[in-house]
């Protein structure tokens, strides 16, 4: 697996506001922001504010009420960014064959384009 959370990872330091970002969204349960290497038109990055290092263990270890709260903040910066008509796709990195590469729980939204029928 991932093993434990680090702290040092790039999106805790951004959620310290010690490495900045291009900041869409922000409430007690997550933060959105723009990927630094953006794959679509649009491609914003969902983050819990907890430190959970994978989807795994996200979807183990995190209450209830934090698991509505993220969902509801990917659903609301979908909304806010006008996608819900034309559409978007979410993916969620997992582990090694995933191909996640930050060890902090994050949600891609992408869309503004036409996808195909995957992103790989
Ligand atoms: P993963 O492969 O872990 O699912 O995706 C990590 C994503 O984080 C990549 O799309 C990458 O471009 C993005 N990323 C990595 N470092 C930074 C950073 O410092 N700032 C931002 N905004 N995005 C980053």
């Amino acid at each position: 697996g991932l093993g434990p959370y680090d702290d040092g990872n790039i999106f805790a330091r951004i959620l310290r506001g010690e490495i900045p970002c291009r900041k869409i969204f922000e409430n007690e349960h997550a933060l959105a922001f723009h990927d630094i290497a953006p794959q679509a038109p649009v491609h914003v990055l969902v983050i819990p504010k907890l430190p959970y290092v994978s989807f795994a263990d996200f979807s183990a270890k995190a209450s209830p009420e934090a698991i509505a709260g993220f969902v509801r903040a990917v659903g609301q910066v979908a909304r806010d960014l006008g996608l819900d008509e034309p559409g978007y796709r979410l993916i969620a990195s997992m582990g090694a064959d995933g191909g996640q590469e930050v060890p902090h729980f994050h949600v891609h939204l992408i869309g503004g384009t036409r996808l195909g029928r995957m992103v790989t």
